[in-house]
């Protein structure tokens, strides 16, 4: 029989405040940085998800009962315990994901960014009332649904479970996580700190597992809303399955996103950012560069990104990809791509770093003259790689970014407001860069694309994410009933 040795012991489920053994199948969680099996995690199935909803129902009518000024002081304590475990959970975050250190931790950052929107909900919050006829008032009031499921993809194991769960939480609903099988560990670590901010048992679960538990909380009766992050092809199932079972759904896809040089950008500040998008995290972000389009002369800036890419060290500012599977699959798009004719202007292949040979790297990878018809143009790699496609103007290169099925970003680089505010206008995509590399909303605005990088209403954080996670409650009230008074006109 097998022995594994694990760091951490073998992961549970979360429910009611307790962790509950499933007794399911088991699969095993590799570090990404070693190759090595860190713990294991249950394949839950819907009886373990029935368990936690039943509790997350239970607690649904005290959480709910509670005022907003009550709900967010738990999330100011649980803000402050993100900042004072800020090193233990990066360090997590690494290990199970593979960033780099300061990668991890602005991860941690933004998840505090994101309790600090919630926190700020009765700020926001402010129902409406009118006096509609005289004596008559109309007010409506924003309710939460009740249990709502979150969905979570594995390239930020600790931010994406914070675009849903605090601003959920805080409108009062009660919610199952569902973390990437690929990185559970740091949403068990939501749950306990928490647990230590003072949450109700019950408000808050985490049921783990793979497909069979995504499905269960599509079909679920007792899950009103569903929101989802991660790949398209996933997305899509899981908008339709959801939906045909009649609950809300925000399912957001994958991401292949161009960038527009135009040859009066910022030789050195275009070269850097270019590179940063296309290797940080490395490049498993749906917000990564993919595509730049050099638009006509743009050679300099190119040999600038070579000199940029060249000074990435792996293993130090650069960290692994999720998988064995990916490395393999991010050098087969390399290789395919070369094959068809582009030139590898930097090449990640066979990249091992010295003392942890057992992780997935890739390095940074720069391919040029790729055609818009090859593999590496039109698909998600999700790795440190580059396409430069070469376009003669600007109408060229925004009908090559107007052909991609995704929509997630966009962005042009350019000194020229004309041309920046025409490609603002035109690019297909729901969020737009200018002169920046990953053009990510900061809260209190919204998150989410356009096209196969999105399905359903709305965004999925900042003030869009009110009107997902709350219906409305309309009221008419008319407080003077005299009778020889006509008040109600
Ligand atoms: P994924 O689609 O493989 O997995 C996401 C979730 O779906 C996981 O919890 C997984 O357990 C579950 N899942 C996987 N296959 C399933 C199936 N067949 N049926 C039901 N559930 C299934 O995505 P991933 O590999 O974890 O994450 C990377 C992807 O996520 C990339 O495509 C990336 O662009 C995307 N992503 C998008 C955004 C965005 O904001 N649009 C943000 C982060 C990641």
């Amino acid at each position: 029989m097998e022995t594994i040795t694990t760091k951490y012991p073998e992961v549970k489920n979360y429910v009611g405040g307790q962790y509950v053994t499933s007794q399911r199948e088991t699969m095993n969680i590799d570090s990404p940085l070693t190759g090595e099996i860190i713990s294991k995690l249950p394949l839950s199935n819907y009886d373990d998800l029935d368990l936690a909803v039943k509790a997350a129902a239970a607690a649904f009518p005290i959480w709910s009962g509670m005022t907003y000024k009550e709900r967010v002081q738990i999330f100011f304590r649980y803000r402050s315990l993100l900042e004072k475990n800020m090193d233990e959970l990066t360090k997590l975050v690494q290990l199970e994901n593979g960033k780099v250190y300061d990668e991890a931790k602005a991860e941690i950052e933004k998840s505090m960014e994101l309790c600090e929107f919630a926190v700020s909900m009765p700020q926001i919050i402010s129902n409406e009332v009118q006096e509609v006829s005289r004596g008559v008032e109309c007010r409506i009031e924003k309710k939460p649904l009740g249990v709502v499921a979150s969905i979570a993809p594995f390239n930020f194991p600790n931010m994406v479970p914070h675009w849903t769960m605090p601003n959920a939480l805080v409108l009062g609903n009660t919610m199952i996580m569902k973390p990437s099988e690929l990185v559970p560990l740091s949403a068990m670590r939501m749950a306990e700190l928490l647990k230590e901010a003072g949450l109700p048992d019950g408000v808050f679960n985490v049921v783990n597992g793979g497909k069979e538990i995504v499905e269960a909380i599509c079909d679920h009766p007792g899950i009103k809303a569903v929101s989802f992050v991660g790949s398209t092809k996933v997305a899509q199932i899981v908008y339709k399955r959801a939906t045909s079972n009649l609950k809300r759904c925000v399912a957001l896809g994958g991401a292949k996103n161009h960038l527009l040089v135009l040859p009066d950008a910022h030789p050195d500040m275009t070269a850097s950012n270019v590179v940063a998008s296309m290797s940080g995290c490395a490049g498993q972000r749906c917000m990564a560069a993919a595509v730049m389009v050099g638009v006509d002369k743009v050679q300099h800036i190119i040999d600038k990104m070579v000199d940029e890419a060249k000074k990435i060290v792996p293993g130090k500012n650069l960290g692994s990809v999720i998988s064995k599977a990916a490395k393999e699959r991010i050098e087969g798009y390399i290789t395919a791509a070369e094959k068809a004719g582009a030139k590898v202007l930097v090449d990640g292949r066979n990249c091992v770093v010295e003392g942890k040979e057992g992780g997935f790297y890739v390095g940074p990878t720069i391919l040029d003259y790729v055609t818009p018809e090859m593999s590496v143009a039109k698909e998600e790699i999700f790795g440190p790689v580059i396409s430069i496609i070469r376009a003669k103007d600007l109408d060229e290169a925004l009908k090559i970014e107007n052909a991609s099925p995704y929509g997630n970003a966009a962005a042009v680089f350019t000194q020229s407001g004309g041309l920046a505010r025409l490609v603002m206008e035109k690019a297909s995509a729901g969020m737009i860069g200018v002169n920046v590399g990953v053009p990510v909303p900061r809260e209190p605005f919204s998150f989410g694309g356009w096209n196969d990088s999105k399905f359903g209403m709305g965004d999925i954080t900042g003030k869009s994410s009110i009107e997902f996670w709350t219906q409305n409650k309309k009221t008419t009230i008319k407080w003077n009933a005299e009778a020889k008074t006509n008040w109600m006109s």
